[in-house]
């Protein structure tokens, strides 16, 4: 069972929900995995107990160009979608921190000039707190592979029946959320009630919908009598999974880093509707 926890706008504690819920779920006997796939900025780790962590270095295959079987057709330079590849003096060049590692110039040369080599993007960092089990993609300064490392982190835990991963993915709606909420079997959309996050909801509702995903919003540091967000939502049919009351107390401790109990505890109501969706969502899974 794949959840994944994702936001159209950066800061509307999305990361803040995942580790909740993830808490929220072991303390009810669920076996939770919590994956940190906001690979650029990855800080749910940082709110876990573990002791020392497994590491494991993540490659991704970079095309490489033999000059001397390089014909400057230029069918490479054409096929590349993130302007990796140019052809200069009638030979092909790559810019390999432009490359996406999609493969596909590898396969269109037909001189036999590309051969793809492992390049080092990133690290996935294992461990536990409790009883759930934690992996972290954190990837090097200066890469821009997000989605292969993220799809290293999604792969090193599969999907298991019975077991349910809850997958924090990073915000927007571009390649790393996309590849982030793929098969999931339900994504929380985390938002709160602002001018700039509800745009931001919107374009990720509509990313959602155009993949085909089943969805749910979350209402996040909610304000007494806020309305617009949900009454927004209620307009569009949006399931709105639980609100979330802005608190003062909660935004002390987060600043100390042990807000998780006293969120669980000041909102147990809205965990539990969170807790239900997902057992109807598994319910569902488990039956195809
Ligand atoms: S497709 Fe192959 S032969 Fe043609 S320009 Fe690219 S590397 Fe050279
Ligand atoms: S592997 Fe894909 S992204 Fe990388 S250079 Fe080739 S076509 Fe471009």
């Amino acid at each position: 069972m794949q959840i994944a926890i994702a936001s159209g706008k950066g800061g509307t504690g999305k990361t803040t929900m995942s580790l909740a819920i993830s808490h929220f779920l072991s303390s009810r006997g669920n076996d939770v995995t919590l994956l940190d796939c906001d690979v650029e900025e990855p800080n749910a780790g940082l709110f876990m107990h573990s002791g020392s962590l497994k590491e494991r270095r993540v490659t991704t295959p970079v095309p490489e160009i033999d000059p001397s079987k390089c014909i400057g057709c230029g069918v490479c330079e054409e096929l590349c979608q993130y302007n990796a590849l140019a052809v200069l003096k009638g030979k092909a060049v790559i810019f390999p921190e432009l490359c996406h590692s999609c493969g596909g110039c590898v396969i269109a040369c037909s001189s036999g000039a590309m051969k793809e080599r492992d390049v080092e993007i990133g690290t996935i960092f294992t461990g536990s707190d409790g009883s759930i089990t934690h992996l972290t993609g954190k990837l090097d300064i200066g890469k821009i592979q997000s989605p292969g490392l993220i799809g290293e982190v999604k792969k090193e835990k599969k999907n298991h029946i019975g077991k349910i991963n809850i997958i924090d993915s990073p915000p927007g709606n571009s390649c790393p959320m996309i590849e982030t909420v793929r098969e999931c079997d339900h994504v929380f959309l985390v938002a709160e009630p602002s001018p700039f996050s509800m745009n931001d909801l919107e374009l990720a509702m509509e990313t959602l919908d155009k993949m085909g995903l089943k969805y749910s919003v979350i209402v996040n540091k909610a304000k007494e009598g806020e309305n617009e967000l949900t009454g927004f939502l209620e307009k569009r049919n949006t399931e709105i999974a639980a609100v979330i009351s802005d608190s003062l107390d909660l935004a002390v401790a987060y600043s100390s880093g042990n807000f998780i109990d006293l969120l669980i505890e000041s909102e147990k109501g809205e965990f539990e509707k969170i807790e239900e969706i997902i057992n109807s969502r598994r319910r569902i899974v488990e039956c195809q």
